[in-house]
């Protein structure tokens, strides 16, 4: 039986082979492979064309399983068909909740602030399987679709507390947390607060939260003001190629998706179809990923002899043709050639990456979960019952929506309090300038609030039904308190 440490790997479509094999290269010369052994897991086009519209087959997973480590270079998405991506399943399938880029200048590699001399160096963390990538949308109305955001304290706490963790590892001095809560004080509010709290538990970092729009415009004006920036899930994309735009382009950018269980490191770039087979592609986003890899795993002293012989390659000004640069470009076999000849070498032109002792893979893989694991934050929160926003698709107008719905509501604890349209305010007061879409908020909330508590959901759902004999409705979502604390939020102008 082999010592050495399994790593499922996926080649990836496209480019992928062609810089995976590039990067193996590269491994092999630095003496990685000798505690490594990398498996192969079937993905992508090969698996989708057998009709399976995963695109990953089921021995991979069980490769996965067992390893608790894949890694994986760029996968195609087949566009309609319903083949889906393959990234997002993995991540999403297998909890790996936090993604991890590191975005640095790299000498030879010319972007506006390596011109001016300001030197990018940061982290991104961003939340990997919640808000929006739920992907849970509804078309609700004949004219209203919806997406719902969903955001766990539990979701929250473990990518704070990687976030933290990390940059502990790192000696990084400044966590920042990026987020939407000035408008979004529910779900981005939840995020803020958790990263608030967790962050207690490291005293020796200096915190701060940024909102997104300033955070995107500080990044581009002044990128070495922050060293790690933890956002949620859709932010977080968004800010990641903002920040790979910093230093060159997403050829650049490492990327790690680090869970409990399950790590998967892989190139954020695509397949590159236009320049696949032509042997002309950058290795240096899969192999940057596959050093966050090495440091995860325990080979440390490897990954910082490679990340040196890289630097000392594009100092020395050899590089592929994605990249400005004097010099005709090199192809990517000779790039991962001119890498491992570099090995041992450190970079003249930039401070070199700390070649420590820790050569030995340290690493347990977790064993297989037998049941899914509930994740709980908040226990015994007393909840109570205070009513109902109940959603109706109705082409009236918000006065004769209201004599209607309150003559519905009449002999029920609830009474009508509010209407709105697209979150703002249109009933009991509203502007005659705001425009309307067919979809209503009703808000229905107890006549009598010393009834909270005494009564369940039923009320609601009763109500429901008699709102649901006269109205189209299109969905529901009950009021309630926690703690004593409104569970809801306000209509703009209620
Ligand atoms: P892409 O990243 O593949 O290509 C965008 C441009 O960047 C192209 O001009 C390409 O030649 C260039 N490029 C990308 N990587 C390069 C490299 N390593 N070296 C040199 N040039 C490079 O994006 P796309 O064209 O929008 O997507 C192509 C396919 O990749 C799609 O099927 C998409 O779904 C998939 N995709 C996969 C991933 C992933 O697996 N992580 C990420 C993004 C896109």
């Amino acid at each position: 039986m082999s010592s050495k440490l399994t790593i499922a790997l996926a080649p990836g479509d496209g480019i992928g082979p062609e810089i995976m094999d590039a990067v193996m290269h590269v491994f092999d010369a630095a003496g990685v492979l000798d505690h490594l052994d990398f498996k192969d897991a079937p993905m992508g086009d090969r698996v989708f064309a057998t009709g399976n519209t995963s695109g990953i087959a089921d021995e991979a997973i069980d490769l996965i399983e067992d390893t608790g480590l894949i890694f994986k270079g760029p996968m195609g998405t087949p566009v309609g068909g319903g083949g889906k991506s393959i990234n997002v399943t993995l991540r999403k399938t297998f909890g790996a909740f936090a993604n991890l880029r590191h975005f640095q200048s790299l000498p030879g590699v010319e972007t506006v602030f390596s011109r001016a001399g300001v030197p990018v160096d940061f982290y991104v963390v961003r939340e990997n399987v919640e808000d929006t990538y739920g992907g849970i949308e509804h078309r609700l109305t004949n004219d209203v679709v919806e997406c719902l955001r969903l955001i766990s304290a539990p979701g929250c706490d473990q990518v704070a507390r990687f976030a933290f963790e990390t940059a502990h590892k790192l000696g990084l001095k400044t966590v920042h947390c990026g987020h939407k809560a000035n408008i979004m004080k529910m779900t981005d509010g939840l995020f803020l607060e958790r990263f608030k709290l967790i962050g207690e538990d490291y005293p020796d970092l200096e915190k701060g939260d940024v909102i997104i729009d300033a955070l995107c415009m500080n990044l581009v004006l002044r990128p070495d003001k922050y060293e790690m920036v933890v956002l949620p899930n859709l932010q977080g994309d968004i800010v990641s190629d903002l920040a790979a735009g910093l230093v060159g382009g997403l050829g650049f950018a490492p990327s790690a998706n680090i869970g409990d269980r399950v790590s998967i490191f892989e190139a954020v770039h695509g397949t590159a179809p236009d320049i696949a087979g032509k042997g002309v592609a950058n290795p240096t986003s899969l192999l940057l990923s596959g050093l966050i890899m090495l440091r995860h795993v325990g080979l440390a002293k490897q990954a910082a002899i490679i990340n040196n012989a890289l630097l000392r390659t594009l100092e020395s000004g050899v590089h592929t043709g994605d990249v400005k640069g004097d010099g005709e470009p090199v192809g990517t076999r000779a790039f991962a050639e001119a890498i491992a000849a570099n090995l041992g070498k450190t970079p003249e032109t930039c401070v070199p990456r700390v070649v420590g002792t820790q050569d030995k893979v340290d690493h347990t893989t977790p064993p297989r979960p037998q049941t899914n694991r509930m994740m709980h934050t908040f226990e015994n929160v007393v909840t109570q019952h205070l009513g109902a926003d109940i959603y109706i698709e109705s082409p009236l107008s918000p006065l004769e929506l209201a004599e209607k719905l309150q003559r519905a509501a009449e002999h029920t604890p609830f009474a009508l309090t509010n209407i709105s349209n697209r979150g703002t305010q249109v009933w009991p007061s509203g502007s005659v300038y705001t425009e309307l879409a067919d979809h209503h908020g009703c808000r229905f909330e107890l006549r009598d609030p010393a009834m909270a508590g005494a009564l369940g959901v039923q009320p609601c759902v009763k109500l429901l039904g008699r709102i649901a004999e006269k109205f189209e409705v299109v969905s529901f979502t009950p009021l309630k308190s926690f703690d004593g604390a409104r569970g809801f939020s306000l209509a703009q102008g209620q």
